[in-house]
C-alpha cells in the first residue's frame, strides 16, 4: 500500500480548562491520500480547528498516533514540529494571519527565511507563488492596502511557495463576502487540480457537496467519512 499523507489512529486531545477537562478529539482515525480534497464539517465546537492545528503540527495530540508521509510525527519536540511544519505543511487561516506592514512579497517568503533557499531564489519564487494567486504586480502592496480576497490569496501564496505535500485551511472564506469566497474557492480547487492534497474546514455545505470526501465531526469524533465521487487520478 502507498504511504498516505495523513494517518492517524485513536488520535486524542484533551485540553485542561481549569478543572475542567475539554474531550476535543476522542479517537480519530483517519487516512488520507496524495492528492485527495477533503472536505471537514460540523457543528462549532465539535473539533474541527482542533484536528486541524494536530494534523497541521501546531499542537501535540494527548494520546494516539499521527503519521505525516510515513513518519511519526505525534511525539515530536516544538522544534522539531516547526521544521515539520515548515518543511511539508501549509496552512491557510480564516484571518489570514499576515504582517500587516509587510509587503506582499516579503510575507510570502517568511517561510523560507531560514531554509537553505539562496536570498534572490526565495525573493523569485515569491513571485512565482504571488503570480500563481493572481496577484502579479501587487508584490510591494501591504495587507491594509490589500481587500480581504487579496490578503486570503496572499495566504494562500505563502502556504504554497515552500511547495508543500499536504494545504490545510480553516475556514478560508470565513470573513470573506460570498462572491470572494467563489474565487478563493475556486482558486483552491486549480491547486488540486495541479495535485496538491487538500484538507479544508468548511461551513458551507456547498463546498462540502463538491469536495470529493467529506468527513463530517461531532463531538470530537468523524461520524461520518463520504466519498462523493472518483477520486482524480493521480500521479
Ligand atoms: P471547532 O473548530 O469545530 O469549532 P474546536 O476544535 O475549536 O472546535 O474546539 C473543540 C472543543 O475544544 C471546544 O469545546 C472548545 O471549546 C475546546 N477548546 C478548543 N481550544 C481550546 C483550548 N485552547 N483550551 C481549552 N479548550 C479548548
Ligand atoms: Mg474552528
Amino acid at each position: 500500500m502507498r504511504t498516505a499523507v495523513i494517518a492517524t489512529r485513536g488520535l486524542t486531545r484533551v485540553y485542561q480548562a481549569g478543572d475542567v477537562a475539554v474531550h476535543a478529539l476522542r479517537g480519530v482515525d483517519l487516512r488520507i491520500e496524495a492528492g485527495e480534497y477533503v472536505a471537514v464539517m460540523g457543528p462549532s465546537g465539535c473539533g474541527k480547528s482542533t484536528l486541524m492545528n494536530t494534523l497541521g503540527c501546531l499542537d501535540r495530540p494527548t494520546e494516539g498516533v499521527y503519521e505525516l508521509l510515513g513518519r511519526d510525527v505525534s511525539r515530536l519536540t516544538r522544534d522539531e514540529l516547526a521544521t515539520v511544519r515548515n518543511e511539508t505543511l501549509g496552512f491557510v487561516f480564516q484571518d489570514f494571519n499576515l504582517l500587516p506592514r509587510t509587503s506582499a512579497i516579503e510575507n510570502v517568503e517568511l517561510p523560507l527565511l531560514y531554509s537553505a533557499v539562496p536570498p534572490a531564489e526565495q525573493r523569485s519564487r515569491a513571485r512565482t507563488a504571488l503570480a500563481r494567486v493572481g496577484l502579479a504586480g501587487r508584490e510591494a502592496s501591504t495587507p491594509t492596502q490589500l481587500s480581504g480576497g487579496q490578503q486570503q490569496r496572499v495566504a494562500i501564496a505563502r502556504a504554497l511557495v515552500t511547495a508543500p505535500a499536504l494545504l490545510l485551511a480553516d475556514e478560508p472564506t470565513g470573513n470573506l463576502d460570498s462572491q470572494t469566497s467563489v474565487e478563493i474557492l475556486a482558486l483552491l480547487r486549480e491547486q488540486h487540480a495541479h495535485g496538491l492534497t487538500i484538507v479544508i474546514v468548511t461551513h458551507d455545505d456547498e463546498v462540502g457537496a463538491e469536495a470529493e470526501r467529506l468527513l463530517l465531526m461531532r463531538d470530537g469524533r468523524v461520524v461520518e467519512d463520504r466519498r462523493q465521487r472518483a477520486r482524480r487520478t493521480s500521479a
